[in-house]
């Protein structure tokens, strides 16, 4: 929930005044949760890797800091040898680099950081592929607080000397594990080596795969570390999963019932028909099951959902049409009998059990060609999927 913060206000980081100016006139009223945890830890200085959800306020969760950072008046390096004077002149001190993977973003950004900085003296350059160069040098003899752009060119202008990245403290990863694939990470390490010891890290993505982790053992070994993820929606659930094959599902499931102690369970299936399929098969199997899907009447699934919700039967099948609004405390199980494509579905499927501190117990079937997912989706929600032991701890959920 983006509006779910501590209550922490804009005035409780003593930013400058001309930068809270342009917060309020963007319209911002109060931090979301990316920002109360992220711009007061930026501020100190130290290394950050945040991840968090699409659309909940991560481009001003690192623009505000870094905005906060740049020293208006340090904007160029007088290098006044007179016997170098024609390799050597101004130089910009670039104090602040955002990285980002697509041109579009650059341009996205560097707008929220102009309208943020609007009553600073903070100039903003973009600079991406696919544009000319020689213009991008033209304009490094102007001052240049903070650069926005993509990998390649900026690693470009960093290689001809004409960004100096020596004194530039503050290096920004929006979309950080699009910029750590194979395409953008050679020119991301080489660029890094342009800039001083002492830099300070900021990572921004919404999902943290291996690749992350291997790039931030090395760079950033320390980072303070902010996850409004999974904490939200898995803490507490423990997650086993079972290889079986397609047609030992149904068998499976039966096992499940009769050992598990279950309050209230949902059980998903990929498609309307594989619900209607195995709602009947439970039935089948003597446990009580209620089915929902899309392309069932509002009126009737209204009712199922109200009927499920007060008990009236122990087990729901569904797609996942009904995920995210799906808040039942009495749900302590949750089954993926079909596993989902991606981690998100995955996160809010897992995410109706253990709801409000509840304990929760989720489980995967997974066949052979679902295990490549498994591992994808534990990697990108960094969380631990176990396989399942032949007795489960009824204290667990
Ligand atoms: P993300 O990068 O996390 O996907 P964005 O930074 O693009 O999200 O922000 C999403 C939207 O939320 C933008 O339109 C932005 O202007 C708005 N927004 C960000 N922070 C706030 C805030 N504190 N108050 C109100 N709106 C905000
Ligand atoms: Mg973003």
């Amino acid at each position: 929930d983006v509006t779910a913060t501590k209550g922490n206000e804009f005035e409780d980081y003593f930013l400058k005044r001309e930068l809270l100016m342009g917060i309020y006139e963007k319209g911002f009223e109060r931090p979301s949760p990316i920002q109360e945890e992220s711009i007061p830890i930026a501020l100190t200085g130290s290394d950050i890797l945040a991840r968090a959800k699409n659309g909940t306020g991560k481009t001003a969760a690192f623009c505000i800091p870094a905005l906060e950072k740049i020293d208006q008046d340090h904007n160029v390096i007088q290098v006044c040898i007179p016997a170098l004077e024609k390799i050597d002149q101004d130089h910009n001190v670039v104090q602040v680099v955002i990285l980002v993977p697509t041109r579009e973003l650059a341009l996205q950004t560097s707008q929220v950081c102009k309208e943020l900085g609007k009553h600073l003296n903070i100039q903003v350059m973009v600079t991406t592929g696919g544009t000319s160069l020689k213009d991008d040098i033209m304009r490094l003899y102007q001052p240049v607080h903070l650069l926005v752009g993509t990998p390649g060119r900026i690693l470009d202008l960093a290689r001809k000397g004409v960004c100096v990245l020596k004194d530039c403290s503050m290096l920004i990863m929006d979309e950080a594990d699009k910029l750590l694939s194979p395409e953008f990470q050679p020119s991301i390490e080489q660029l890094i080596q342009f800039f001083p010891a002492n830099r300070q890290i900021l990572m921004f993505s919404a999902t943290f795969p291996v690749t992350v982790k291997n790039f931030k053992d090395r760079y950033l070994p320390k980072p303070y570390i902010i996850n409004l993820m999974d904490e939200l929606t898995l803490k507490g659930i423990t997650q086993f999963y079972a290889f079986v094959e397609e047609r030992q599902k149904v068998q499976c499931l039966n096992t499940l019932f009769s050992k598990l102690q279950i309050n209230q369970s949902i059980i998903f299936c990929n498609s309307v028909n594989r619900v209607e399929l195995l709602a009947k098969k439970i039935t089948e199997l003597g446990y009580s099951c209620f089915y929902i899907h899309a392309k069932m009447l509002q009126d009737h699934r209204n009712r199922v959902f109200h009927d499920f919700r007060n008990g009236a039967c122990r087990n729901l099948v569904c797609t996942d049409l009904f995920t995210r609004g799906i808040d039942i405390q009495a749900v302590n199980v949750v089954i993926n009998f079909d596993f989902p494509k991606n981690s998100e579905t995955y996160l809010h499927r897992v995410g109706r059990s253990g709801r409000y501190g509840h304990l929760g117990l989720a489980v995967n079937l997974i066949t052979y060609e679902d295990r490549f997912n498994l591992y994808r989706i534990e990697q990108e929600l960094g969380t631990e999927i176990k396989q399942i032991p032949p007795q489960i701890d009824q204290a667990i959920y």
